[in-house]
C-alpha cells in the first residue's frame, strides 16, 4: 500500500471533507454542472485544481500524454477522449473547454524522437502533436529550451483547430454556446500564458 497517500486519504476525510461536506451533498443531490471542460497532460507536476482554485464540481477534466485531442472519426473506435468531449459538450452542456500544454512535457518532446517499435501505442499518440514541431529550417540542429517551448505552445494551437474537427464543438462554439481557450502553464513559475487569437501569441493572463 502506498503509505503516503493513504495518510493523505486519511488527512482529507478528517481535514478536508468536514469544509466540504455540504457542497458535496449538494452535487451529489442535484449531480454535477461543472462550467469548464479542462484538457490537460497526464503529467504530475500539472495539478488543475491547485493551478487554477477550482472547487469540487467545476472542472470536468481530460488528462492524457502531452493534452492531445484526437481528431473527430466517424469511424468511431475506443476513443477515450473523444468520448469525453462528447459527454462534456452534449450531455453536462460546459460553456468553456480549456486546453492546457505545460512547460518541460516530455510528450511534446518525445515528437522529436526518433520512433520507438518497442512502444507503438505512445507512437501512435505522439503523431498527435507532430505536426506541431518546429522545422530544423526555422530552429537549427539544436533542439533549445526556447524552442520546446515554442513546439508546446504550437501543439496546444494544434489541438484547440482539432476540437474544432468535432461537429458537436464547431456547432456550439458558431452557435456562441461555447469558447474555446488554449494555456501553456509554466510549471517553474506558476505562470499561465493564453493564447490571444487576434495577435497568434500566447501572453500572460495577468501582464
Ligand atoms: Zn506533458
Amino acid at each position: 500500500m502506498p503509505e503516503d497517500l493513504i495518510e493523505g486519504l486519511r488527512r482529507f476525510r478528517r481535514d478536508k471533507f468536514p469544509r466540504y461536506r455540504e457542497h458535496y451533498e449538494r452535487l451529489t443531490a442535484e449531480g454535477q454542472h461543472p462550467s469548464t471542460l479542462f484538457i490537460g497532460c497526464s503529467d504530475s507536476r500539472v495539478v488543475p485544481e491547485l493551478l487554477t482554485g477550482a472547487d469540487p464540481g467545476q472542472l470536468f477534466i481530460i488528462r492524457n500524454m502531452g493534452a492531445f485531442v484526437p481528431p473527430y472519426d466517424p469511424a468511431l473506435g475506443y476513443h477515450g477522449t473523444a468520448a469525453t468531449i462528447e459527454y462534456a459538450v452534449l450531455a453536462l452542456h460546459v460553456s468553456e473547454i480549456v486546453v492546457c500544454g505545460h512547460s518541460h512535457c516530455g510528450a511534446v518532446r518525445a515528437t522529436y524522437d526518433p520512433p520507438n517499435p518497442d512502444t507503438p501505442h505512445i507512437q501512435r499518440w505522439l503523431e498527435l502533436g507532430r505536426d506541431a514541431r518546429v522545422p530544423e529550417s526555422e530552429r537549427g540542429p539544436e533542439l533549445t529550451e526556447a524552442v520546446l517551448r515554442r513546439t508546446e505552445q504550437r501543439s496546444v494551437t494544434l489541438q484547440l483547430k482539432r476540437l474544432m474537427t468535432y461537429p458537436l464543438v464547431r456547432d456550439r462554439v458558431d452557435a456562441g454556446a461555447l469558447v474555446l481557450h488554449g494555456w501553456h502553464y509554466f510549471i517553474e513559475r506558476g505562470e499561465v500564458l493564453a493564447l490571444d487569437v487576434e495577435r497568434e501569441a500566447y501572453v500572460p493572463i495577468d501582464p
